[in-house]
């Protein structure tokens, strides 16, 4: 490693220079310290950064054509646009975080993308096969994949997004209940599956659900 003598210090990597009094170093230099910058990392910087400048240039025409050159149309779709592509952004941010697990990934997108849905129906004028249908389905089907995955998960991990999951299932059906209107069968079959899924955490994984709960909830 180089040294420099005027501050009895040792440096690591590359430099020439003390980082301090900027005298020379002494000494044999050691690999880098810092991860090198690779020429494929290089070219999936330029390529997110491209994505983005195309995206968000997207983002402001549409809203622009939206709100000022087509005066006449009453519904501003431009909202949806800036909605997915913002959800878009975020899903591409974390993936390329590396901070998605399985569970994690098909839970929130699944969830996400539902929101958007049912936004965007609303504003298109298909809200209720949305609501009515896709909602239910969706949610029962990731109940089921975060139940299996519950199980199978030795760390524990899919427990919160399974509880998140009961929850939500649970939350909606009751809003329903209290709303005056028609609970569809998909509905019914969705809470079937939520009550099933929570009787299933209890029996198979009561003490670390209790744990998982009183961690989250901090009490
Ligand atoms: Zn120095």
């Amino acid at each position: 490693m180089k040294r420099c003598l005027s501050c009895d210090i040792s440096v690591g990597g590359h430099t020439r220079i003390c980082p301090l009094c900027q005298n020379a170093l002494m000494g044999k230099e050691t690999p880098g310290i810092w991860p090198v910058i690779t020429e494929r990392l290089r070219k999936l910087a330029l390529l997110y950064k491209l994505q983005l400048f195309v995206v968000l240039s997207a983002i402001v025409i549409c809203v622009v054509v939206d709100f000022f050159v087509v005066k006449t149309s009453r519904f501003h779709w431009s909202v949806a646009v800036v909605l997915w592509a913002l959800a878009f952004e975020l899903f591409l941010r974390s993936v390329i975080r590396g901070r998605v697990t399985p569970v994690r990934l098909v839970t929130l997108t699944t969830f996400g993308c539902l929101v958007l849905l049912i936004v965007t129906s609303w504003y298109f004028g298909f809200w209720g096969i949305c609501f009515h249908y896709i909602a239910p389905i969706s949610i029962s089907a990731v109940l089921f994949f975060n139940f299996v995955m519950c199980l199978a998960d030795k760390s524990e991990n899919a427990m919160v997004y399974l509880l998140v999951n009961i929850l939500v299932g649970a939350v909606t059906y009751v809003i329903q209940v209290v709303v005056p209107g028609d609970i569809l069968l998909p509905w019914s079959i969705c809470l079937i599956i939520t009550l099933i899924s929570f009787i299933g955490m209890a029996v198979f994984k009561g003490r670390s659900m209790v744990t998982e709960i009183h961690k989250r909830l901090h009490f």
